[in-house]
């Protein structure tokens, strides 16, 4: 199989590049980067060499670009994307051209070259908070900050492409992720390096909040497991029940690099910040898909590789 993967260069994409080289012999990688602020070509590492490898630097959007490296693969993995929910309060305009405006780019290059998989990465914020219970695939989408609203147009526009074209499209839809090679504008990075270093642990609000955990590794072997078993037309929640509040976070991390809890401040809230976010994966496990790493185990490892 040769593979298109986009925004490779950033966390969970050089993650999966590095876990598809890993696990298939018999694989062809393209990645496809555009090196934003948030990707970096030494997340490959070690795969740059690899003849089954090739790196693009180039956007999304440029759809000559786009058209010409999907019309030599098997399939197409999209995580590009701007990421960052506070980014995109200060500012939408990328957000909505790479994740919504790149993602059609994609479509209409994978519809022309008729791929046999589009695999459309997203995220548990499209469907909003839930104080009790879980999301299944089937809830309504109600995204709360201008990052899920572009998620959740990408995830609906992929879809339409099923629908209206035939394109096989698969939807993932993951909790958070952490673990190494993330970027330190992200909560557990930050805080790792920050409480290592002695600085104060900025928490947004009473940090009530909860989100789900799962260690990228679990994450990329859930993606392979949608990518080769997934149906055609269907969303796949990824999660893995392991809620921590914001608060549990801040003090698993200080009590893994022995910080001082006296390090937490508590400032403003983000605006329309989610409460929390749960995941019922039954559909996903359907596939003999499970997640292996607890939260403290994946802790552990983190911080042992943002230390290191
Ligand atoms: P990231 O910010 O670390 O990586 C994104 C990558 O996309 C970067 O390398 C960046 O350079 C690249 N990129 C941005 N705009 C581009 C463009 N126009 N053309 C080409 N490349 C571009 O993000 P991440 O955390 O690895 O997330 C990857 C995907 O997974 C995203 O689609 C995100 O919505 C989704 N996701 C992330 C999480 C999480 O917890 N991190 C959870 C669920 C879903």
């Amino acid at each position: 199989m040769d593979v298109l993967v986009t925004g490779a260069a950033g966390f969970i994409g050089s993650n999966f590049v590095h876990y598809l080289l890993r696990e298939y012999e018999d694989i062809g990688v393209v990645s496809l980067d555009a090196l934003t602020y948030a990707g970096s070509k030494e997340n490959l590492n070690g795969v740059l060499d690899d003849p089954r490898h090739e790196f693009v630097e180039g956007d999304i959007r440029n759809r000559e670009l786009v058209t010409d490296l999907v019309s030599d693969v098997d399939a197409v993995v999209n995580f590009a994307a701007e990421s960052h929910v506070d980014r995109s309060i200060e500012g939408a305009e990328p957000f909505v051209t790479t994740n919504v405006g790149g993602t059609q780019t994609l479509l209409d290059a994978a519809r022309d070259a008729d791929v046999d998989r589009f695999l459309q990465i997203s995220t548990d914020e499209v469907y909003g908070q839930i104080l009790d219970g879980t999301f299944s695939e089937a809830d309504a989408l109600n995204p709360r900050n201008p990052y899920a609203a572009t998620k959740a147009s990408a995830d609906l526009l992929a879809m339409s492409y099923e629908t209206t074209y035939g394109l096989p499209v698969v939807v993932t839809r993951t909790c958070n992720n952490f673990g190494p090679r993330q970027h330190s504008e992200k909560l557990i990075p930050k805080f790792i390096q920050r409480a290592a270093a002695g600085d104060d642990l900025p928490v947004y609000g009473d940090g009530s909040n909860v989100r789900e955990w799962i260690y990228v590794e679990d994450n990329c072997r859930a993606l392979d497991v949608v990518l080769h078993e997934g149906e055609v037309g269907e969303v796949y929640n990824v999660g893995t029940a392991e809620e921590r509040t914001n608060l549990d976070v801040t003090e698993a991390i200080i009590d893994a690099v022995d910080g001082s809890e006296e390090q937490i401040s508590f400032v403003e809230d983000r605006p329309g910040h989610d409460q929390r976010y749960a995941l019922d994966t039954a559909k996903i496990k359907g596939l003999g898909w499970e997640p292996t790493w607890t939260f403290e185990e994946g802790l552990a490892r983190t911080v042992d590789y943002y230390t290191e």
